[in-house]
Formats: C-alpha cells, structure tokens, sequence
C-alpha cells in the first residue's frame, strides 16, 4: 500500500471526531423535535381518534424540503404506536412510501401490500389487480391503516393520478376496515394540478410547515451534535455558521445537518482535533460543487454546450450576458464540435431550465425601443462550473 494512502488511513484513525456520525444521517429520527411542537400536536389531534378505533382525517402537509415534514409524520406514527402499546388497545397499521423512490402507481401499491403482508411479484401484474390484492389485505387486517404517501407529488401520469384518486374512494370498498391518508409534498404549487375530487378528500386537514430561521436550525444541529460529536471538537462559530449558510438556503434542516457532517468529515481526513469555520466554508464548497457536478452530469448535450457558453463570457469578465451574446457563442461551440446548432428559442428554453435548477439567475428586462431581453448572470462559482462540465470529454478541451 502506498504511504500516502496508508497516512489518511491513520490520520482518520487517531482523529476523534466522530462519537456517532449515524446520527447526522438523513433518516435518523431523533428523540425530540425542537420547533415543531405545534406541528406535532396539530397531527397528534388528528390522528388520535385512531387510538379508538375511529378513521382519522385525511391529512395533507406541505412545506419546502428539510422543514420536518417526514421526520414529524414519523415520529406522530412512532409515538401513536407506542401509547396504543402502553394501553393495550390495537395500534393502528401504517404503511409508509415515498413516491419519489417508489415512483409509479405499481411500486407503490407492491410497497404497501407487501406492509400489509400481501406477497405481489416484482411485475406483471395490472393494476387493478393489484389495487384488488390491497384491498382484501385491507380487510384481512380488520382494523384501520394509515397510509402515508411521502413526496406524493412524485406520482404523475395518469396511473398515478387514478391511483391517487383510487386510494382516496378506498374506504367504500371496506367493510371490516377502514384506511386514512396522509399527504406530503414539497412542491407548493402540486394542489393546483390535482383532481379537485383528490385535492377536497386528501385536505380534509392541512398542515404547512414554515421553513426554520437560523436560530431555530442552530437548536436542531446543537441537539445533534451533542448525540454525533466528541465533546468540545466543534469550535464555537461552527454550529452558528452552519445555521446561517442553511437558514440563507430557505432554511433547510438537512442541508444545515448535511453541511455539520461534512464539516467533521473535512476535519477528520485532515487529522485535525477541531472542527473549524475553515471546515465548515470547505465542506460547503464540497457540498456544492457535489450537487453542480450531478446537476450538469444529468444534462443534454446542448444544455452543457450552453452553460459552456455562459462559462467563457463569465471568464472574458462579462457579468451580465444577454441570450444574444449566449446564442452566438453557443453557435461557435457547436461548429468548433461539429454539431447541428439548436434554434435560439430551444436555447432560451434551456436557459430557463438553468434557472430552476439554480445554476443561473434569468430575469427578462427592457432595452426601452429595444424590446425585451433575458439577462443571464451565473449563479454559482465558475471553477466549480469548469469541474462540472470538465467531466464531459467533448467539452472539456473548449474550456480554458
Ligand atoms: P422534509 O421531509 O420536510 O424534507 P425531513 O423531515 O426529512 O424534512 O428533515 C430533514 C432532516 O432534518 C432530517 O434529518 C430530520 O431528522 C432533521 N430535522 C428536521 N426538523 C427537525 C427538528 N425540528 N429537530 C431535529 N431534527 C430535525
Ligand atoms: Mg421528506
């Protein structure tokens, strides 16, 4: 083994960092959630009736991403269980599944017979067969099911949509058992696209969840670093800074819990005994240059040759670019590649999209008798850009 390998390999061995890194993972459910008691007493009330036996509501919840919106449905559920436990009275069943993973209507109904015991093959089946084998597992369960459909807004088309709808009508098929929905999306705008039948059945209760601000976020990650750190490694600006960064990025919990972990990480391949701010600004450039990567990895072609585009007027000094100016070189990367050149309108879609995934700021202004016109300023670091599209063997020799 080279020496150079077998020195990190020490160094993270005599670091202490870590007491238990598990418990800044994603999934982990802690004991306490600071700032969302009022979330969890609202769906507590909700839910309780279940606890008799009777259906609680259907519950829509919806809040950006990292506001707690799984961590609090599944502690509620948790916590339900265990007094159902204590009381010795039947809990009620919950299935839980995330559409974002299991993201068609044949996943998720596989996923909740198989929680209700059903055995389905891995395809094959249609589903209305499949929405039959639920049902009568349903039934067998005799009792009351909450189903909680997490990222809901993952299930599109139209197999989803009628599933949606399907689940929603289920409790006319049960006789001896009865099913209550609960909803999670972070996407806002996602009611507005729904079946106005689903949307009513789905929110007979709503619960919005507000994003924290940094002192809410610096409570979160001082509950966690307690559990995840060996005490005094973290220098005191490091749970404050991590909350600050996160709380700019609309307050995201994971993205706060994210960033302290890497920040340990960073501090632990250095062999260093402390974690710094120094950490945690490094761990945020790994962070983003992390999700840069994966987001122009994913892209077409012709996005990359356009971000390409956008990159070389950032570096001849030129903040403030017009689609014009980016058509035009992006028209010279394509003949330099010996490729057809798309129209302006597809670039200026492309561009756009960009923008949603962050890349870009595109605002359209007025060049007064000019008309309108897009200006595109480059939201994120250009070495990291230059690291994103470098990966792609055609463009990478058209980057300086
Ligand atoms: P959402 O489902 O809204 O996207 P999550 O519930 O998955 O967000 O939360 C993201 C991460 O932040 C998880 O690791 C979760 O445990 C943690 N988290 C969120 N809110 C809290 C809180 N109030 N207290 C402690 N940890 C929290
Ligand atoms: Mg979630």
């Amino acid at each position: 083994m080279s020496t150079a390998l077998e020195d990190v390999f020490h160094r993270v061995l005599a670091a202490r960092v870590f007491k238990d890194r598990e418990k800044l993972r994603p999934d982990y459910v802690p004991e306490e959630l600071p700032h969302r008691e009022f979330e969890i007493k609202r769906l507590g009330e909700t839910l309780a009736p279940a606890i008799k036996g009777v259906r609680p509501s259907n519950v829509f919840i919806y809040g950006l991403p990292g506001t707690g919106k799984t961590a609090v449905t599944k502690f509620v559920l948790k916590a339900l269980a265990r007094t159902a436990a204590k009381l010795a009275v039947k809990a009620p069943r919950s299935c839980y599944v995330n559409c974002k993973y299991d993201n068609t209507a044949y996943r998720v109904l596989a996923s909740l017979c198989e929680q209700l015991g059903v055995k389905v093959p891995f395809t094959g089946l249609s589903i209305s067969e499949l929405f039959r084998r639920f049902v009568t597992g349903l039934e067998e369960s005799r009792g009351l099911a909450i189903v909680v459909l997490d990222e809901v807004d993952a299930l599109r088309g139209e197999h989803g949509c009628d599933l949606l709808y399907r689940l929603t009508r289920v409790n006319s098929e049960l006789s001896s058992s009865k099913v209550s929905l609960i909803g999670i999306t972070n996407d806002l705008k996602f009611t507005e696209s729904l079946d106005p039948r689903v949307k009513s059945a789905l929110g007979e209760e709503e619960l919005v969840f507000k994003p924290y601000d940094s002192e809410e976020l610096e409570d979160i990650l001082r509950q966690r670093a307690r559990l995840a750190f060996v005490d005094g490694v973290l220098e005191d600006g490091v749970i404050p800074l991590c909350a600050t960064l996160a709380a700019r990025e609309h307050g995201d919990a994971r993205r706060a819990l994210d960033l302290l972990r890497v920040a340990g990480e960073v501090a632990e391949r250095e062999g260093a005994c402390k974690v710094t701010e120094g950490h945690v600004r490094r761990a945020q450039r790994e962070i983003e240059r992390d999700r840069v990567v994966e987001v122009v990895r994913s892209m077409p072609l012709h996005g990359k040759i356009t971000l390409a585009a956008i990159y070389l007027l950032e570096k001849k000094g030129v903040r403030e670019k017009t689609t014009g100016e980016i058509y035009s070189l992006y028209r010279d990367l394509c003949r330099s590649l010996r490729l057809d050149e798309l129209t302006q309108r597809r670039i200026s879609d492309l561009i756009n999209e960009l923008d949603s995934a962050g890349l870009v700021t595109a605002r359209v202004v007025s060049r007064g008798r000019r008309g309108l016109t897009k200006i595109v300023k480059l939201n994120i670091d250009g070495s990291i850009l230059k690291a994103g599209l470098g990966e792609d063997g055609r463009l990478s020799d058209l980057l300086p």
